[in-house]
């Protein structure tokens, strides 16, 4: 039977899906205390910094992010996202690159580099208000 593994895939999908909406929520709740703490009536924009390698998918992020500013004041806001390189420096030849994953192969001499630096942030770097 073919039915199992289309199953599974279904819920892989709803699982990547549900991480990020808890992530967009989280984002849009930190955001809407802070822009009340300032006495805010609106979020216009908000601007997240997000590593390559923090396990987020950005489009499957800003999909849900509508969802999430329902019915708060930050209902029709923007969310701008800054993909933040992750660097990587080869322990073998020196060389120095952009990671796109935890262990990437060096593309100078194909060693594994275990060093690679940043790329792992997910913060909120600035809310627009009015
Ligand atoms: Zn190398």
């Amino acid at each position: 039977m073919a039915i199992l593994p289309y199953i599974s895939i279904c819920e892989i999908i709803i699982d990547i899906a549900m991480h990020e909406m808890s992530i967009a929520i989280n984002i849009v709740d930190i955001a809407v205390d802070t822009a009340l703490k300032s006495d805010a009536k609106k979020i216009n924009e908000i601007v997240v910094d997000i590593g390559r390698l923090a396990g987020i998918i950005p489009e499957s992020l800003l999909f849900c992010y509508d969802s999430a500013c329902k019915d708060t004041i930050a209902e029709g806001s923007q969310l701008k996202l800054n993909i933040i390189q992750a660097k990587a420096v080869c322990d073998s030849c020196g060389f120095e690159f952009d990671a796109d994953s935890p262990v990437p192969l060096c593309p100078k001499c194909d060693d594994f580099v275990l060093r690679v630096n940043g790329g792992r942030e997910l913060k909120i770097k600035s809310i627009n208000v009015d």
